[in-house]
């Protein structure tokens, strides 16, 4: 590396430093936070004040602010990594049951699986993860299917303090009716392999993993790098695997508010109604956020401020 590449590094990371500290400072003050997710009460119990930043860059620096190191719901942010290892078993053989396109809906909806006859439109919409779900599961117990899923999120972030909340998740299967009703739909139109209460099961428990904004970061890392670890140069996956989640993450990350997040952040990201949003920069860094008050569609209010503001003081976007 030439020593002119050094400080031009160095000047990054300084202005992210300072960067950062400017959001937590400005949306730490901010009143209007959104509402938190209150259909368990492991979520409606969460401190609305809670904010936490964390950027991770391809040499591995990681740059954080606020609660970046508390554990929160990742909930449908696990979709990306549900994905990820379901593209790993069964390859392009998973668009048969599941599409890519936007639905324009709320991310529990059933309207649009009743009229496309058991297809969900996307994989993030909870019916096309449930349907994700169940292709993990094939014809292994639930727990198996559990574990495995936790293994790849420790295995991606290179931490092994990443777990399950066992009250989430069992709150989650108590209170998941609408979730049930999908599976059920889904079984109805033969779109499903196994029991639906199995599916469901597993479903709940990644939804149920809790990470911090700094795991989250370093999980998301490889989709910033062309499927890569950058740390190690290990390929985790394909670099046309790796566009296409991105792709995805960019028009169904955010639900009915994917347009909105495409328009305001310009990189693709993930979302989860515990309040974080995974990020990814290509090329450059991969970011997680955390702040549970939600807008009208179940994203994070600030943490898509949050986003806003570090993608365009720091000039990154995929759209030029
Ligand atoms: N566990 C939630 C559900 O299944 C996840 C939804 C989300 O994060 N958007 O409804």
């Amino acid at each position: 590396m030439k020593c002119s590449e050094t400080i031009k590094g160095n000047k990054v990371k300084q202005r992210l430093r300072e960067v950062l500290d400017e959001i937590g400072t400005e949306l730490q003050k901010e009143r209007l936070r959104g509402k938190v997710a209150d259909y368990i009460p492991p979520l409606a119990q969460v401190d609305p004040a809670k904010f936490g930043m964390a950027v991770m860059l391809h040499d591995g620096t990681l740059i954080s602010a606020g609660d970046a190191a508390e554990k929160f719901s990742v909930q449908s942010i696990s979709k990306v990594f549900a994905l990820t290892l379901a593209l790993g078993k069964r390859g392009d053989a998973i668009w048969h049951r599941v599409g890519r396109e936007p639905s324009g809906d709320p991310f529990n909806s059933s309207i649009l699986l009743e009229l496309e006859k058991g297809i969900p439109r996307n994989p993030f919409i909870n019916a096309g993860a449930i349907v994700i779900a169940d292709i993990l599961l094939s014809s292994h117990q639930p727990r198996e299917t559990i574990g495995e899923i936790v293994r790849f999120v420790q295995s991606v972030s290179e931490d092994d303090d990443i777990f399950i909340d066992e009250f989430v998740a069992r709150a989650e299967d108590h209170t998941g009716f609408n979730n049930a009703a999908l599976a059920n739909l889904l079984k109805a139109h033969k779109n499903l392999d196994n029991a639906p209460p199995h599916v469901l099961g597993v479903y709940h428990h990644q939804c149920a993993l809790a990470m911090s904004c700094e795991q989250l970061a370093r999980a998301g890392l490889f989709l910033s790098a062309s499927g890569c670890n950058p740390l190690s140069g290990h390929r985790i996956i394909s670099v046309e695997r790796a566009r296409r989640i991105n792709a995805l993450m960019m028009t169904c990350g955010h639900y009915d508010g994917s347009g909105d997040f495409a328009f305001r952040v310009g990189v693709p990201a993930k979302s989860g109604v515990g309040g974080g949003i995974l990020a990814v920069v290509p090329g450059i860094a991969s970011v997680a956020v955390w702040s549970p008050g939600l807008n009208q569609h179940g994203n994070s209010m600030l943490g898509t401020r949050a986003l806003e503001m570090l993608c365009r003081q720091m000039n990154w976007s995929v759209f030029g």
